[in-house]
């Protein structure tokens, strides 16, 4: 899986949608695991998620 395709999955994971069809959960996982930037971006994207929801703009 390339980073790119990791983190269109990851936002729509965040957002709480469907992941895209062509990528597996564990694929996803997988990838979280071995790749610390995605990791790292993805949990970016979790916390601006909560202080968006927090801030009623979501
Ligand atoms: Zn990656």
């Amino acid at each position: 899986m390339h980073c790119s395709e990791a983190r269109t999955a990851i936002s729509a994971r965040v957002d709480g949608e469907e992941l895209p069809p062509d990528v597996r959960p564990e694929a996803l996982d997988a990838h979280l695991d071995a790749c610390a930037d995605c990791h790292g971006w993805g949990e970016r994207a979790r916390r601006l998620r909560v202080l968006a929801a927090a801030l009623d703009l979501a």
